[in-house]
């Protein structure tokens, strides 16, 4: 599996050879592992995560709740696996494309602009998939389609002793994306430790009244932060941050400086994708992220010295045979088109449309009912 190049990606050198099925580096020795991908003491960790389950304290909540008996706190999760979409994809940053993500219901945040709500607020409508089940469909998909198996959510932490069990049960090990808001406790980071090949760490927020405000949680930027900073030199990992509109100083500045000084080689993605929610309920404007912003942003974090990914996103080509899901459009007033969850089918239909040309004979409908 070829990967291609940003040079802000060059430091994700695990990663990298973890996907290309290169000789494992020290990196991954240390953690446990002895070739790219094997992890090694899952039994163990399976058992050790199933007991923060009963009583919860998986994250940040300990809700305390016994989920083993079919309690449930306040992500609203029972044993784990409630599944909303798995498919390979190809809308993440260039190094993890194209990737089997798995989008998990439930989550330990309820942020206001949060895109997935439905399923953060109602998780016990998806139902759960059984571990052995999920591992099967990963072992036959991601060496033909993708690079890596991508847990997503919601939060995937909150799920933890599911994902592990998926990856006890593989037939062969495959590398591992872990995306996440990094809200779990140091039990369960703990355990995390020699899984993922890649973090993909979110910050929202860079001080204590927006987190507050918008996610309900005021001590977010300071876990956060602990956490990456155990994470940090263990593991590659990218920073994410979803730039919001108006938090220029009580935010983004907090979170640049604080990589600044901490970790300044681990590669950051200033996000642009954000989108007012229907039903306001934050302190910010409503309306879509100016492109002048995110230019101020990226020159500031540049000046900074931070190691600013640049052209985030680069769809490839996609995998062929990518299967059937749901791709969500929207369109807004000012004639932006948003898309959601990208094939690589996808991907090519946005090129023909671009490309002016007629002859749609390769998009006709299948019998299997795809777009081709
Ligand atoms: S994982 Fe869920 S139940 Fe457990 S502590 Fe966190 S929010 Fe509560």
């Amino acid at each position: 599996m070829s990967v291609r190049q940003n040079p802000s990606l060059d430091v994700l050198k695990h990663f990298r050879r973890s996907v290309e099925g290169l000789e494992a580096p020290s990196m991954a020795q240390d953690a446990g592992r002895t070739d790219p991908g094997v992890r090694t003491g899952l039994d163990a960790k399976v058992q050790h995560a199933v007991q923060l389950m009963d009583p919860c304290h998986l994250c940040f909540r300990r809700c305390g709740v016994r989920r083993l008996q079919g309690e449930t706190g306040f992500c609203g999760i029972k044993q784990g696996g409630n599944i909303v979409l798995e498919a390979v994809l190809c809308g993440e940053e260039e190094i993890v494309n194209p990737t089997y993500e798995v989008f998990l219901a439930g989550c330990n945040l309820r942020c206001g602009f949060c895109y997935e709500s439905r399923w953060i607020e109602d998780p016990g409508s998806v139902l759960e998939v059984e571990s052995g089940t999920l591992a099967d469909r990963i072992a036959r998909t991601v060496p033909i389609r993708a690079s890596n198996v991508h847990w997503v959510g919601g939060e995937p932490s909150v799920h933890l002793p599911w994902i592990v069990s998926v990856l006890r049960d593989l037939s062969a090990p495959v590398p591992v994306v872990w995306n996440s808001n990094m809200l779990m406790t140091d039990e369960a980071l703990e355990i995390l430790t020699g899984i993922p090949d890649l973090i993909l760490a979110d910050i929202h927020f860079g001080c204590g009244e927006c987190a507050d405000a918008m996610s309900g949680f005021a001590g977010y930027f300071n876990w956060v932060k602990r956490q990456i900073l155990k994470c940090a030199g263990k593991v590659d990992m990218i920073i994410r941050h979803l730039f919001l509109p108006g938090h220029f100083e009580c935010c983004y500045l907090p979170i640049a400086e604080w990589i600044a000084e901490n970790c300044p080689t681990i590669p950051f993605h200033v996000m642009p994708q954000y989108v007012p929610p229907s039903r306001m309920k934050m302190p910010i404007p409503d309306r879509r992220t100016r492109p002048d912003e995110i230019e101020r942003a990226v020159e500031t974090a540049k000046l900074m010295k931070l190691n600013v990914m640049e052209r985030p996103f680069i769809p490839g080509g996609g995998p062929a045979g990518t299967p059937g899901f749901e791709t969500e459009i929207e369109i807004f007033q000012d004639g932006t088109v948003a898309i959601r969850n990208f094939s690589g089918d996808f991907i090519d239909m946005v090129r023909f449309l671009q490309s002016g040309e007629t002859d749609t004979g390769r998009f006709e409908r299948t019998s299997d009912n795809r777009d081709r």
